[in-house]
């Protein structure tokens, strides 16, 4: 089976309109959007989604953020997705993210107790398979 991808649009990129630069990235890459949902997600839904940071400093920032608003998620598709996929976002500092991607070219720090980098993607196969789950069931 092809490999596959839990994409989330934050609720920052959603708020800033970029919900369709950010997902053109990816179709431009030649990776496929197989399925796509818009939802503001409960508080149960992100403690599963983000169990691994629970008892970090930044969780219930984290947590309250991604319950600002809606997101947008979608599950994509494509050989060596889920490293292409980071690769085109940066790494999780929008200040120090390269240029060319997405957290370097359109995110930035706004001095909140929670990084506000607009885009994520699953980190392995394993998360990948948990995260579809938790958001698309
Ligand atoms: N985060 C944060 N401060 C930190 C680490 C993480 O605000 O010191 C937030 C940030 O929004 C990040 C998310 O928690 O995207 C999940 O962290 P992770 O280390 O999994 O980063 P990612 O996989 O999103 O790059
Ligand atoms: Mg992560």
């Amino acid at each position: 089976m092809t490999e596959r991808s839990l994409v989330l649009v934050k609720p920052d990129g959603v708020e800033r309109n970029l919900v369709g630069q950010i997902l053109a990235r990816f179709e431009a890459k030649g990776y496929r959007l197989v399925d796509l949902r818009m939802l503001t997600p409960e508080r149960s839904l992100l403690e599963q989604h983000y169990a691994e940071h629970q008892g970090k400093p930044f969780f219930e920032p984290l947590v309250e953020f991604m319950m600002s608003g809606p997101v947008v998620a979608a599950v994509v598709e494509g050989h060596r997705v889920i490293e292409g996929l980071r690769t085109i976002m940066g790494p999780s500092e929008p200040t120090t993210a390269p240029g060319g991607t997405i957290r370097g070219d359109l995110g930035r720090d706004w001095g909140a107790s929670v990084q506000k980098n607009l885009v994520h993607g699953s980190d392995s196969p394993e998360s990948a398979e948990r995260e579809i789950g938790i958001w698309f069931g």
